[in-house]
C-alpha cells in the first residue's frame, strides 16, 4: 500500500508532538528541526546521554507491549535521531532481531551506507556477542548501554570481548540510565511469572 503523502497539517502535528517531547525531557533549546533532512528531528542537548536513553528507553517500553523482551535502541548522529527501534525476534521470527541490530540495518538504509562512522549506538542493555560485533562491523564511533547483562553481556558480563584489539576504536560507556534500563525488564518477567 502506498502510503498518502503527508500534509502540511501532518507535518505541523509531528513538529508539536516532537516539540513536546523535548519540552517534557527538560530540553531548553530543542530547535535543531532540520524538516528535509530525512531523520527524525528529536533534539536533545549535547553531551546528554540520558536524554538519548530516555527515548532507548521508550522502544524497550514498546517491546514488551508487544510480548518481546525489553530492550530498546537508537542510533545518532550529529545531535539527530538516525534510527530508532526494539527487540522483536518472536514477532518476526528472527534470532538475530535484536534491538541493536535492528536500529543499525535502519540507519545504514537512511545513510545509504554500510559504515556508520560519526554514529552513536544507545541500548537499554549490554550487547551481546552478536550485537557488540555487528555495532564494530558498522564502524560505531560510540557505543552506550544502561543495564548489565549477566546471561550475555559481550562487554564485561559473560566475556569481556577485546575491543581495542580490533581495528576500530570504538568508544564504549555503560551504566547510564541502568536502574531504569534494570527495571523495564525486571517488570516484564515479573508479569511473565506465572502466578503460585
Ligand atoms: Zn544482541
Amino acid at each position: 500500500m502506498i502510503k498518502p503523502s503527508k500534509t502540511k497539517n501532518d507535518r505541523a502535528a509531528k513538529n508539536k508532538s516532537t516539540a513536546d517531547e523535548n519540552k517534557s525531557r527538560g530540553v531548553k533549546n530543542p530547535v535543531v528541526f532540520r524538516r528535509n533532512s530525512g531523520f527524525c528531528s528529536v533534539a536533545v542537548p549535547e553531551g546528554d546521554p540520558e536524554a538519548w536513553m530516555s527515548l532507548a528507553l521508550k522502544e524497550a517500553r514498546a517491546a514488551a507491549g508487544e510480548g518481546e523482551i525489553p530492550v530498546g535502541a537508537v542510533v545518532v548522529r550529529d545531535g539527530l535521531i538516525i534510527a530508532r527501534g526494539h527487540n522483536h525476534p518472536i514477532k518476526t521470527n528472527d534470532p538475530t532481531a535484536h534491538a541493536e541490530v535492528i536500529v543499525l540495518r535502519k540507519a545504514a538504509r537512511k545513510l545509504g551506507n554500510y559504515r556508520l562512522n560519526g554514529c552513536e549506538l544507545y541500548v537499554t542493555v549490554e550487547p551481546c556477542a552478536m550485537c557488540l560485533g555487528a555495532a564494530l562491523q558498522a564502524r560505531i564511533s560510540r557505543l552506550v548501554y544502561g543495564a548489565l547483562d549477566p546471561k550475555a553481556g559481550a562487554v564485561k558480563s559473560i566475556v569481556r570481548f577485546p575491543v581495542h584489539k580490533t581495528n576500530h576504536r570504538m568508544e564504549i560507556r555503560g551504566g547510564v540510565m541502568a536502574d531504569e534500563c534494570a527495571d523495564v525488564l525486571r517488570e516484564f518477567f515479573r508479569k511473565r511469572r506465572p502466578r503460585r
